[in-house]
């Protein structure tokens, strides 16, 4: 009997390690959990060296390389707002935004009379690995500065400003507001707060007539005294409204689907090294609070044990149990 429980207890770590070691590489897709919650994942400057604000091209590269092996799929920041996440199963949504339009984020090359998009830059890097990956997704979200001073204005490259915007909108990337110059929109009225984000969109508008950006990303993270003045309204006769405003740290994001959820405050991971492999290792040790798609856009697919963390009015929600922390 002792010999069969020994033998018993054998063959349950073996199944116990074969099962880990599929999962660490292209394994069984782990159990759908749509209410886990998101990375918003957010870049300064990439450049050279890598400091506390700059990614190098190199890193960020790697950034997409390791996020795309654990499982990881871009989704666009609009997709998230609508709930629209329309990933294979198994997969776990991500998404890039980065702030303040620095020249290493969309260059532009000048090669034998053509212009091209510089390899190393952020736009460029996302260009070619979205080639070599086709099934990683797509999407960014460029958070621009329309009246910085140089180099933070609209990429640095004046001549081709109005080129490269409608390059990312053409491209699926989206565009969003970061006030005209990064004000301090604590430190603001109301008139000041409201001109400043009407002013970014009328600049945005006057190279990509009536897109209307749909987010707007705090500089320094710093709300206006009334929340409100920064969701929607007009100044100058330009009117703007936002579907969403992002802090510049807070975390993994709430699901959409979850009570958590709230747009007017959605928290932000920075893209350091530090943090990256903090939030990787998070969601490793706690698969429940990793989002899971279901590969069925039209449905939420929840674990019973996380039920009570629904938002409320939810169509075709399906509860599932889970036996495994997987
Ligand atoms: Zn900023």
């Amino acid at each position: 009997m002792r010999r069969l429980g020994i033998l018993a207890l054998l063959l349950t770590l073996t199944a116990a390690l074969l099962r880990g070691s599929l999962a660490g590489a292209a394994g069984p897709s782990p159990s759908p959990n749509e209410l886990g919650r998101v990375m918003i994942l957010e870049y300064h400057k990439i450049d050279y060296p890598e400091e506390r604000w700059t990614r190098t091209p190199e890193n960020f590269r790697r950034d997409l390389e390791t996020l795309y092996a654990r499982g990881y799929r871009l989704i666009t920041l609009g997709e998230f707002l609508d709930g629209r996440i329309t990933l294979p199963a198994g997969t776990t949504p991500v998404i890039l935004t980065f702030d303040d339009s620095s020249p290493g984020q969309f260059r532009y090359l000048e090669q034998d009379g053509n212009l091209v998009v510089d390899p190393k830059s952020a736009v460029g890097i996302l260009e070619a690995f979205g080639r070599e990956h086709p099934d990683f997704g797509r999407g960014a979200t460029f958070f621009v500065l329309p009246a910085a001073d140089p180099p933070n204005r609209l990429f640095n490259q004046p001549e081709h400003v109005g080129r490269k915007l409608q390059f990312l909108v053409s491209r699926g990337y989206e565009i969003g507001n970061h006030t005209l110059w990064h004000a301090n929109l604590g430190k603001y009225d109301e008139a000041t707060v409201r001109a400043q984000i009407a002013g970014a969109q009328e600049w945005i508008q006057r190279y990509v007539p009536d897109y209307r950006p749909r987010t707007l990303a705090l500089p320094h993270g710093v709300y206006p005294r009334d929340v409100s003045w920064a969701l929607r309204g007009s100044a100058k006769g330009m009117t703007y409204s936002h579907d969403a405003i992002l802090r510049v740290s807070g975390g993994a994001a709430p699901s959409p689907f979850s009570s958590a959820y709230d747009p007017a405050r959605l928290p932000r991971i920075q893209a350091l090294e530090s943090e990256l492999t903090y939030w990787l290792r998070y969601f490793d040790q706690r698969p429940l609070e990793r989002f899971v798609s279901d590969g069925e856009p039209g449905v939420i697919t929840v674990p019973a044990a996380l039920q009570g963390r629904l938002r409320e009015n939810l169509k075709n929600v399906r509860v599932v149990e889970r036996t495994t922390g997987r």
